[in-house]
């Protein structure tokens, strides 16, 4: 029934206030588990949300976004710059231009060697790949037929067990067939030990690569960062690649690694496939790990859309107790500017499943616009005098009901309510009592 859908429309805008108010010092929290969640370790996801909370009480809050949702957007953006704002390209520097992977075994060098290589060739650069894996022959066998694959050549010495003089004649073969790019694909062990690091850094050291990568698997979590953090020691590697982001793991690690060891990430992984391969990106990673990627959207979008002038008039109202049925009506056409009711509210973390079989019709708006519009300009900025003839002239009027009307004046009238409470206990202070 209509008045039922008055009801719901009603409560929806009401539950932006409410959303307001409760998701504060929640999403600070749920930010934080997520973080953790994420696989953020504790110290980094704490570091985090203390710097969120002192950047969201400096901002002011525009009513058409609840802090919940800004609060999620600025976290957004602190994770961003944590990761480091943009994408860091690899040199291309050398004659040939040499690209060493290291890392563990099975975190996916090898198809990674294969992925960098198929890219540059997109790019119109020649590549030579070289199989330094000297203790697995079926290693050897594994580049050679991602190789033909993607049309690659791949230099191998099945019989020679020394690495340094494989990728030493893979330079020599570089140059004398005019290869512009060298990717040495080496061996790794199932955890660091000694042996290894040795192999690897005596590589690094005869090759002089101009790009030195550390491929990790993102699926090892904590694991992922003492690894980085062993290799790099060692090593000091130029930057790491974050592979198998195709599982479900959130990538909390690509945070821990670049606050751990400081050196950008600069490609991630997302399949067995040649050409599951992509540039880092902080941003959407930052989303990834929060989880929340349609939240920002929501936010930039109510961002793009909401007119800064009119949110400060409208705040200026609210403070004030001026608060009318135009102002109302002004934050309707707001929120249809937004996109649908439904939409929106889905956006919302937690919201999406709860809402999923209500039918949230925006259309239930409608009869609130048509009583409003058949108010006369007093009426609106002054409620109070609305009489059982008036009510009467504007439920005719609007093609509702005189209980629609009333509804609506009693609704409105709590709503009025709620906006005083909240400027008696006074906007920022109340923030960050909520925050904790
Ligand atoms: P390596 O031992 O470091 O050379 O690792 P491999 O390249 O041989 O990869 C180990 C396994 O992980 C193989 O089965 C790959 O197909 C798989 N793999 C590598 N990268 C990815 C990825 O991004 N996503 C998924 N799902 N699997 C991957
Ligand atoms: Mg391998």
């Amino acid at each position: 029934s209509l008045s039922v859908k008055l009801d719901r429309a009603f409560k929806t805008l009401k539950g932006q206030g409410q959303i307001t108010e409760i998701n504060i010092a929640s999403t600070i929290k749920e930010i934080r588990r997520a973080l953790v969640d994420a696989d953020v370790n504790y110290k980094v996801a704490k570091d985090v949300t203390d710097k969120i909370r002192e950047e969201a009480l400096g901002r002011d809050v525009l009513i058409s976004v609840s802090p919940g949702q800004l609060l999620t957007k600025i976290v957004s953006e602190e994770l961003t710059t944590l990761m480091g704002e943009t994408n860091v390209p690899i040199s291309l520097e050398g004659n040939p231009n040499i690209i060493l992977i290291s890392g563990l075994q099975g975190s996916g060098k090898t198809t990674f060697t294969g992925k960098l290589a198929n890219l540059m060739k997109k790019q119109g650069r020649t590549v030579l790949l070289a199989a330094c894996d000297i203790y697995r022959p079926a290693a050897i066998d594994q580049l050679k037929v991602l190789g033909e694959q993607i049309g690659v050549e791949v230099y191998a010495e099945p019989e020679n067990k020394d690495a340094v003089k494989i990728a030493k004649n893979a330079i020599k073969f570089a140059k004398d067939n005019g290869k512009k790019t060298l990717i040495i694909d080496t061996a790794g062990r199932l955890a660091v030990d000694e042996q290894m690091m040795n192999e690897i850094s005596d590589l690094k050291e005869a090759v002089n690569p101009a790009e030195t990568l550390f491929v990790v698997d993102s699926m090892t979590g904590q694991d992922a960062v003492n690894t980085a953090a062993t290799f790099n020691e060692r090593l000091n590697f130029d930057g790491v690649v974050l592979t198998k982001l195709d599982g479900d793991t959130r990538g909390g690690a690509a945070l821990s690694i670049r606050k751990e060891v400081e050196k950008p990430i600069k490609y991630i992984s997302t399949g067995e496939k040649m050409d599951a391969i992509d540039l880092f990106h902080p941003d959407r990673m930052a989303s990834r790990i929060l989880g929340m990627g349609d939240v920002v959207s929501l936010v930039e979008r109510a961002q793009q859309n909401y007119d800064e002038e009119e949110a400060r008039r409208i705040n200026k109202k609210i403070r004030k107790n001026q608060f009318g049925f135009d102002d109302f009506l002004a934050q309707m056409e707001q929120m249809k500017k937004m996109g649908s009711m439904k939409d929106l509210l889905g956006m919302i973390p937690g919201m999406g499943k709860a809402i999923k079989d209500i039918d949230i019709d925006d259309d239930s708006l409608k009869p609130i616009e048509a009583i409003i519009k058949s108010m006369t300009p007093k009426e609106r900025t002054q409620p109070e005098v609305l009489n059982g003839t008036r009510k009467q002239r504007i439920a005719k009027g609007s093609g509702t009901s005189i209980q629609e009307v009333n509804q609506l004046l009693k609704q409105f009238e709590q709503m009025r309510k709620m906006m005083k409470m909240m400027n008696k206990s006074g906007g920022k202070r109340a923030l960050a009592n909520m925050l904790g």
